[in-house]
């Protein structure tokens, strides 16, 4: 028996692996990984994998970068965590205040979580009771788009919309405002992404203007809807979405988990729409795919509505047992000098169009409705017509071929249904991307054929 063999015999005796049928395994080899260096991850045989999609987009510089393992170890020597109610340490603050100054202004003060999923629960709850101390207890809804994602747990899949991991869960799920999505895939022939945009704003606006009084907040993940299959659409959508929010008194809520820190092309998402959101959530590339750490940064009014004296119980008493961890902080640190040091915005620009040069030819395959890109994304959608853009039955499950063929030429891809993604760590070379790329469009030949 392989080691490989060795290590997936052992793990599926005890483990229950996170959004898979286990029953899968019976067929699909487990990928036991002994170690990672740099876009590549190594297992117990000795294949190597280019990992094309980050470790489900949280690496943004690569496995065991020396800079990170650096700090991290530094700290660790140092303090390794800490209760953050009533104490506080070194690299927290100092996180604290790089990420003031590098998220749009009025962004001044951060709550931290320690995943995703629980950032989105603290946002909905900051933003809730903030209008019940502003003696507003109506406003308690909150408006999403369909075929949204905000992570798993219960608050976070009421506000969500793919339904693969919503559906099952309906029962417990609090009933959200449901408007559709600006999705430029659905656009109608000759229309622009800014005028499909701009026309899918008036279902908001008719939201905001009919029901604003009993909504506490609208959230949305700004320019691409990761998780819903990498569906893409224009800045301009949010410019209008932070005016009417303004013009309804209603909260934005940006869920940046995925597509900050460089992601789209510039530091966070909302930059390309000039608009700052009332709580802009990040979390996965934060620590560079390190370790868990999430935050939630709001402004001054929303604060100041919970400052108070203790007996007025207005305080926010929310809080996780690993809130503003000490390591997760140095990791975090550690991407942020990176970001700095080597002009990671900048030298993207390249990679991005390298990519997008790459990929170009894949949209006259014949089976791909579109190839979209927005920055350091790129997605390739199968489609069963090209031209009507109807997808195939599921249950023929032509992604999970493409990332079967991808892991036997060692190129991690994990397609999201039909939608072939390519959302690399930035320390990924040209070289690496054409790979990347004519891999994926191979396997797209064979599973399309
Ligand atoms: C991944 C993700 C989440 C959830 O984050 P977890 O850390 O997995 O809980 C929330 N929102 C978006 C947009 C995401 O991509």
């Amino acid at each position: 028996m392989s080691l490989n063999e060795q290590w997936m015999r052992r793990d599926l005796a005890t483990l229950w692996h996170p959004c898979t049928q286990m029953k899968d395994h019976e067929t699909l080899p487990l990928i036991p990984i002994k170690r990672g260096e740099g876009m590549y991850l190594e297992d117990f045989d000795g294949n190597r994998y280019l990992d094309a999609i980050s470790s489900w987009w949280v690496n943004i510089f690569g496995h065991a970068n020396p800079h990170i393992n650096r700090r991290i170890k530094a700290q660790l020597d140092q303090l390794e965590h800490v209760i953050l109610a009533g104490f506080t340490h070194q690299p927290i603050i100092e996180l604290s205040e790089r990420l003031r100054q590098i998220t749009p202004e009025g962004l001044d003060r951060c709550f931290y979580a320690d995943n995703g999923s629980s950032c989105i629960e603290l946002a909905l709850k900051m933003s809730f009771h903030y209008w019940l101390n502003q003696g507003q207890p109506q406003k308690r809804r909150f408006v999403t788009l369909s075929n949204s994602y905000h992570g798993e747990t219960v608050g976070a899949m009421s506000v969500g919309d793919v339904s693969l991991y919503t559906e099952t869960y309906r029962a417990l799920l609090f009933d959200a405002i449901r408007v559709p999505s600006p999705d430029c895939y659905l656009r109608e022939e000759g229309a622009s992404w800014e005028e499909h945009s701009l026309s899918m704003f008036l279902r908001m606006e008719r939201t905001l203007a009919e029901q604003h009084q009993e909504i506490a907040a609208v959230i949305v993940e700004p320019l691409i809807q990761c998780a819903g299959g990498m569906r893409m659409y224009h800045p301009v959508y949010l410019r209008r979405l932070r005016e009417a929010c303004d013009r309804y008194g209603v909260h934005l809520i940006f869920d940046e988990i995925a597509v900050g820190f460089g992601r789209t092309g510039t530091m966070f998402a909302c930059e390309q729409a000039q608009a700052t959101p009332d709580f802009l959530c990040l979390s996965k590339a934060l620590t560079g795919g390190y370790l868990p750490m999430s935050v939630c940064l709001t402004g001054e009014t929303i604060y100041q509505a919970f400052y108070d004296d203790y007996s007025k119980r207005r305080a926010f008493l929310h809080s996780h047992s690993y809130t503003g961890n000490a390591l997760a902080s140095a990791a975090a640190l550690a991407t942020l000098d990176i970001f700095e040091s080597d002009q990671i915005i900048e030298r993207n620009r390249p990679l991005a169009a390298c990519l997008s040069e790459a990929a170009a030819p894949l949209a006259d395959h014949p089976q791909v409705g579109e190839v979209r890109q927005t920055g350091m994304v790129l997605a390739i959608e199968m489609a069963a017509d090209k031209y009507r853009r109807t997808a195939y039955p599921w249950q023929e499950r032509r992604g999970l071929r493409v990332m079967q063929y991808a892991l036997r030429q060692g190129v991690l891809l994990r397609p999201l249904g039909d939608v072939v993604y390519i959302m690399p760590p930035y320390v990924v070379t040209p070289e690496q991307i054409r790979r990347i790329v004519q891999v994926a469009g191979e396997g797209i030949d064979r599973a399309t054929r």
